[in-house]
């Protein structure tokens, strides 16, 4: 069997910005081979925003990545997370107890606990909201079967030395960033806004590359919320956005403006798709991506399209007609 570590890239550090340093670490993910996790300045050390995932080489990967700039997990003096997914808080438990500070993030990241404490039944409730779209009984055996040999890539237990909500502040040496809450990719996620500098961390909420992801089945109207989050964000003007994958980017607003423009028309498609005669989430995933699901995309293809049809229903677009499976109608 080829080793897929094999062919990861490794960790880099560079600087962006005077007292801010980007951590380029590696993931095991065909399609994302890198997360980005933030180093600034404090004083003698620095806080330390997301952490990549966790996995044997994956602390050697931060290392070196800090070692290019100069820093080291000795110096960290605060862990902050935007989001409790593992590429973004995957080895903040390791890290925090290596450099003894505190871990900060949002209390809303019950998928994640649960991953940690008892991963079949993540799984088993997975596979449960697929059997209630109608995923045929075959395929989700096959997914069964192959999820069950994937690793939850952190290590818990995820417990915040601090509430990462509305308002709280973090203090580094280019000034204080303000959390901001933006549910939507995930009911944890938070975004970091320095206002002097016009500077956000966005985590996985605005991406360079934009890539619509919703967490479903942990809040009640993911894309809702992530609709939402896109105004908070777009109400403090940043000018450069240090995202969770990928470069930086400035033009913050067209990118605002791109996830909304993909939201309505991802919304148009499901909404288009549900017909008069009542169908079910997988048969809405075949009409709106014709795609096969598979091990890779059947889990995102229909938590995206349960997403989009449980917002549709919140504005009466689509109704939700309860039984073994569940169908939607418009
Ligand atoms: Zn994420
Ligand atoms: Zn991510």
């Amino acid at each position: 069997m080829p080793d897929a570590t094999a062919k990861r890239e490794l960790g880099r550090g560079e600087r962006v910005l005077r007292g801010v340093y980007r951590l380029r670490l590696p993931l095991p993910w065909p399609g994302v081979p890198h997360c980005n996790a933030w180093a600034l300045q404090a004083g003698d050390g620095f806080v330390l925003v997301d952490t990549g995932v966790h996995d044997e080489h994956s602390m050697e990967q931060l290392e070196r990545a800090l070692a290019m700039c100069g820093l080291s997990i000795a110096d960290v003096r605060l862990v902050v997370c935007t989001h409790a997914h593992s590429d973004h808080c995957g080895q903040a438990v390791p890290i925090v107890q290596r450099a003894e500070c505190e871990l900060w993030m949002h209390p809303s990241h019950e998928l994640m606990s649960r991953m940690v404490d008892d991963p079949e039944a993540v799984l088993a409730r997975r596979l449960e909201v697929a059997r209630q779209s109608g995923v045929p009984e075959e395929p989700l055996r096959r997914y069964a079967a192959q999820r069950g040999n994937s690793e939850p890539l952190i290590v818990g237990p995820l417990q915040a030395d601090r509430e990462l909500v509305d308002g709280v502040t973090v203090q580094t040496d280019l000034g204080e960033w303000i959390a901001y809450e933006t549910p939507g990719h995930a009911p944890s996620h938070v975004c970091l806004f320095q206002p002097e500098r016009r500077l956000l961390i966005s985590g996985d909420h605005l991406l360079g590359r934009i890539s619509l992801y919703f967490e479903y089945g942990y809040s009640s109207n993911p894309v809702g919320e992530f609709l939402r989050s896109l105004d908070v964000v777009e109400r403090l003007g940043a000018r450069l956005c240090l995202a969770g994958h990928g470069r930086t980017f400035a033009d913050v607003h067209a990118h605002i403006h791109g996830n909304r423009a993909l939201v309505e028309d991802h919304l148009y498609k499901v909404l288009t798709a549900v017909g008069e005669e009542p169908l079910t989430a997988f048969d809405v995933v075949g009409r709106v991506y014709g795609e096969e699901l598979s091990q890779q995309n059947g889990q995102w293809l229909l938590s995206q399209t349960l997403g989009y049809l449980t917002h549709l229903e919140s504005t009466g677009g689509v109704t939700r007609i309860a039984g073994e499976p569940e169908r939607w109608a418009a």
